[in-house]
């Protein structure tokens, strides 16, 4: 029996279960203060019975690297009260079993690539639109985590031709990818959400031109065989689709493995990081 949570900034999904396909129970709560939000977890937790290890997939930034005395923990985040919560020690303490900890979209990554295994798909990415813009990578079957964990949403696009006015909304950055097309960059262009806007307007053909640029470069820069787009901005009508057309008219063909190349709608659709966070939990035993 494994637990599993979706730690995201509004809310906390938890689960129990053998499995992703075999959930025994589910709950989910506000985010709260870290306080009173991980006790209400590790409270119902500890309800559900035996349980052999715990899975978290959240949100960052995160400390991944098993050799620093902070893995387990957010970082660095502006929301309020979490930033240097560990999180994952929290709940070791408390469950006294072993915890398998990543970031929401490698562990996302790892639920797709799960079910593409059984097409004879060896890696992928899983790039989430939202409020941000995340993803995560799965490379022979390893999350992929360098001196940290990736952060895709933070590449740097293109300008396409008609949209220069725009100065993105990255804090950061301005117009880096999650400052172009991200739910907040459409709302402040065009006052509305994607779905909204109506199926022939600009917006869909400038938002689809960034996705497939930051697929290019995933296809480019890490040889992944699919990219997948979740998130609720990509469930815009016929999105996804105009991302792998426009995606292929970039790739020019040039790219090897070019024919094996897809970009595609999340397999577990929104259940994509609860079904990672079990993976993580079975890989932590
Ligand atoms: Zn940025």
């Amino acid at each position: 029996m494994f637990g599993a949570i979706e730690a995201g900034g509004t809310k906390f999904v938890l689960a129990v279960g053998a499995g992703p396909d075999c959930i025994a129970a589910t709950r989910t709560i506000p985010t709260r203060d870290p306080g009173t939000t991980l006790a209400e977890a590790a409270d119902w937790f500890a309800a559900q019975g035996p349980i052999d290890a715990l899975g978290i997939a959240s949100f960052g930034p995160l400390e991944l690297d098993p050799a620093n005395s902070r893995w387990g923990s957010i970082t660095t985040t502006p929301k309020p009260g979490w930033a240097d919560c560990a999180i994952a020690g929290y709940f070791a303490n408390r469950l006294g079993m072993p915890i398998g900890f990543d970031t929401d979209v490698n562990a996302a990554a790892l639920a797709e690539y799960s079910a593409a295994q059984a097409e004879g798909c060896t890696s992928l990415a899983y790039i989430t639109v939202g409020t941000g813009i995340g993803g995560g990578l799965v490379l022979n079957g390893r999350p992929v985590h360098g001196v940290a964990h990736p952060e895709m949403g933070h590449i740097f696009p293109r300008r396409h031709e008609l949209d220069r006015e725009f100065a993105g909304v990255c804090p950061h950055h301005g117009d880096c990818l999650e400052g172009l097309a991200s739910g907040p960059a459409i709302m402040a262009r065009w006052g509305k959400s994607l779905s909204e806007i109506p199926l022939g307007h600009l917006a869909h053909e400038i938002i689809a031109d960034y996705l497939a640029q930051a697929c290019h470069t995933l296809f480019a820069a890490t040889a992944v065989e699919q990219v997948i787009l979740g998130g609720g901005v990509c469930k815009a009508d016929g999105l996804v689709e105009r991302v792998a057309e426009r995606t292929m008219q970039l790739g020019a063909g040039y790219l090897p493995g070019t024919a094996r190349h897809s970009v595609r709608r999340p397999r577990w659709g929104d259940t994509a990081g609860i079904a990672g966070a079990f993976m993580l939990a079975a890989r932590s035993i």
